[in-house]
C-alpha cells in the first residue's frame, strides 16, 4: 500500500510538481489551499480521485492544521511547503517572517496533537538558510547558516525573505529539541527556482517570484538590463529531491538543491538564442557570469543522485510555455 502525503500551499509552483510526483508513484495527496475556489481549480486540473483539498486560511491561526489533519488519519507524510514568496511586502514583520515562522510551529504543533500517524516531516527551507548574510561572499554547504539578526531581517523585503527561512526553520529544530515529537523533520534547500509550471493555465499572467524574474526579461524590449547574478535549480529537479527525502531520508543533511550559476545576460542569451522572433535587447552576448560565492553542495549531490536539467532546458520550457499561456 502507498502511502498518502499532506502537502501545505498546494496551490505553489513548487508544490504543484511535489504532488504531481507524488501522485505519478501512487501516492494519494491532501493538499492545503485558502479557499474553496483555489481547491476546486487544483481538484481540476490534477483529474484523479487521489488528490483532495482542505481549507486552511491562515497559517498563522493557532490550530491551523488541526481540523484538517484530524479529517486525514490515513496520512503518514507531511509536506510542508507554504510560506510567502516574496520581498516586496507593506510590513516584513508581518506578511513575511511571522507566517513563515508561525505556520511552521502551528504545522508540528497540529502533527504533534493530532496525528500520532505521521512520522516524517519535509520542510521546503530554501538557500537562503545557509548564506551569510555578513559576508555574501562566504562559502555556502549543508552546514553553514544564515547569521541574519531579526532586526536586520525587518529592514527589507530580501532580508526579510533571508530571516524568514532561517528562522523557520530554526524554529522548526527547537521545536522537536524541546517537544520530543514522534516524527523527523528534514529540510530540502532550493537555490533559486525556475521552470514551467505543472499546469499551462498556471502560467497566464503574474507568475511566482523566482519565475516572475524570466518574464520580466520578456519585457526588455528596449533600455538596459538589471545585473543579477545566482544559482539555479529547476523545478521539477527540486520536487525530485523531496521525493527522494521522503523515500529515502538524508538522516539531517540540509539538501542543498543547485545546479548552475547564471546572470541576467546568460538568461537573455538563451532566451535570444531560442526566441529571437521576440526582438528583445542583445545587452552583451556571452559574457561571463559573475557569480563568485562558492556553494557546495558535494554531499546533497551524492545523497539526491539526480542528473539535474540544464538551465537552457529550462529556460525554454518556461518561457515557451509563458509565451503560448499568454498570447
Ligand atoms: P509560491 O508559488 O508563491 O507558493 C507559496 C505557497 O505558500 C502558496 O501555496 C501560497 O498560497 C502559500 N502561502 C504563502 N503565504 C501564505 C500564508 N501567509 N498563509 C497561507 N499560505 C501561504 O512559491 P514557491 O516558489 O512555490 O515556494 C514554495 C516554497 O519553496 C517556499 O517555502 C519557498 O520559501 C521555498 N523556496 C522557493 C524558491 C524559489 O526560487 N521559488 C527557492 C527556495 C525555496 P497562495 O497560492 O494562496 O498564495
Amino acid at each position: 500500500m502507498v502511502a498518502t502525503a499532506f502537502v501545505s500551499g498546494a496551490t505553489g509552483f513548487i508544490a504543484q510538481h511535489v504532488i504531481k510526483q507524488l501522485l505519478e508513484k501512487g501516492y494519494s495527496v491532501v493538499g492545503s489551499v485558502r479557499s474553496e475556489s483555489k481547491g476546486e481549480n487544483l481538484k481540476k486540473n490534477f483529474a484523479t480521485d487521489k488528490f483532495s483539498y482542505e481549507i486552511v486560511e491562515d497559517l498563522e491561526t493557532v490550530g491551523a492544521f488541526d481540523t484538517a489533519l484530524k479529517k486525514h488519519p490515513e496520512v503518514t507524510i507531511f509536506v510542508h511547503t507554504a510560506s510567502p514568496v516574496t520581498f516586496d511586502a507593506e510590513d516584513n514583520e508581518k506578511d513575511i517572517i511571522l507566517p513563515a515562522i508561525n505556520g511552521t510551529v502551528n504545522v508540528l504543533k497540529a502533527i504533534k496533537a493530532t496525528a500520532p500517524q505521521i512520522d516524517k516531516v519535509v520542510i521546503t527551507s530554501s538557500v537562503a538558510s545557509q548564506l551569510t548574510y555578513s559576508n555574501p561572499s562566504a562559502r555556502v554547504s549543508e552546514d553553514t547558516w544564515n547569521d541574519i539578526t531579526y532586526e536586520q531581517a525587518k529592514e527589507s523585503g530580501s532580508g526579510a525573505y533571508l530571516g524568514s527561512k532561517t528562522f523557520a526553520e530554526k524554529a522548526g529544530i527547537e521545536f522537536v529539541k524541546k517537544e520530543k515529537p514522534h516524527f523527523t523533520i528534514s529540510t530540502v534547500h532550493p537555490v533559486f527556482v525556475f521552470g514551467p509550471q505543472v499546469f499551462d493555465s498556471e502560467a497566464k499572467g503574474k507568475l511566482n517570484a523566482s519565475n516572475g524574474y524570466i518574464s520580466r526579461l520578456l519585457k526588455l524590449k528596449e533600455g538596459s538590463l538589471p545585473e543579477f547574478s545566482a544559482t539555479f535549480i529547476d523545478v521539477r529537479d527540486v520536487a525530485a529531491a523531496h521525493l527522494i527525502e521522503i523515500e529515502k531520508p538524508s538522516n539531517g543533511l540540509r539538501v542543498l538543491v543547485k545546479n548552475e550559476a547564471f546572470s541576467s545576460q546568460s538568461l537573455l542569451d538563451i532566451i535570444n538564442k531560442n526566441f529571437p522572433e521576440l526582438g528583445l535587447i542583445k545587452g552583451e552576448p556571452g559574457a561571463p557570469v559573475n557569480y563568485d560565492r562558492i556553494t557546495d553542495d558535494a554531499k546533497s549531490r551524492e545523497y539526491l543522485g539526480l542528473d539535474y536539467i540544464s538551465i537552457e532546458q529550462s529556460v525554454v520550457d518556461t518561457v515557451k510555455q509563458y509565451i503560448a499561456a499568454n498570447k
